[in-house]
């Protein structure tokens, strides 16, 4: 069966001497693994299609017992050219890549995660605050996925208007002095409580902190944060 669905592709192998493998963000099916066939040749209507990050209405032959299924035809609606050509947001938009590529199962559609990425997208393609987009971004995805932090209130005695906040990973929020445990938590300044909250733009330090929750909470390693640091140390 042939469907059309709006994807954002997040990774192309080389597949066979004419062809690739993609893994795609779809907003109608979620996660899809695509064989795009003669995808490498010159003359293919796929040639110059899947690159990453682009965004396209592709057209797929489903075939759901394979689990790959046939990317038949694309059309761009944008490959974000100015993010693209600055490196330090090619490489901020390079993150939400890798947590979808960890996060995200085929057969799961998760459409306001779509809608949200692809706003932040935009946002760091229009120029905006690569912290502060990068932070608001990341938060969006966490929440998306069920691991937003709390942050108005001590996860543990729900107090409010807390003096010294801590983020705990593990428990999944901010934590006040009293109940602050065990490492990893992180103290965090009134400012950086602004920042996670979006009430302030963002900053290096904020997003590290964010970046030990959502490893902490998705049991990984993202390792597309050394790029993005490298290239933007300071807020
Ligand atoms: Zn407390």
């Amino acid at each position: 069966m042939y469907e059309n669905c709006d994807a954002l592709a997040l990774r192309r192998y080389p597949f066979s001497e004419t062809s690739y493998v993609l893994t795609l963000f779809t907003r109608e099916f979620g996660r899809v693994d695509a064989l795009a066939k003669g995808a490498r040749r010159r003359r293919n209507p796929l040639f110059g299609h899947f690159d990453f990050l682009a965004y396209e209405e592709i057209t797929l032959f489903r075939r759901p017992r394979s689990g790959l299924d046939l990317a038949t035809a694309a059309a761009f609606y944008s490959d974000f050219p100015r993010l693209r050509s600055v490196p330090a947001r090619f490489a901020a938009a390079g993150i939400f890549a890798e947590i979808l590529l960890a996060a995200c199962q085929p057969s799961d559609p998760h459409r306001v995660l779509f809608d949200d990425l692809l706003a932040t997208l935009r946002h760091l393609d229009a120029g905006g605050n690569i912290f502060t987009t990068a932070t608001a971004g990341l938060l969006l995805m966490l929440r998306e996925l069920g691991f937003a932090p709390r942050l108005h209130e001590c996860v543990n005695c729900g107090a409010t208007n807390v003096a010294r906040a801590f983020l705990s990973p593990s428990r999944g929020g901010l934590v006040c002095e009293n109940c602050a445990a065990a490492a990893p938590e992180f103290l965090l300044s009134r400012l950086d409580l602004a920042r996670l909250r979006g009430e302030a733009d963002g900053d290096a330090r904020t997003l590290r902190t964010l970046k030990h929750y959502a490893e902490y909470v998705l049991g990984r390693e993202l390792v597309s944060f050394h790029l993005f640091f490298r290239l933007m140390p300071r807020g």
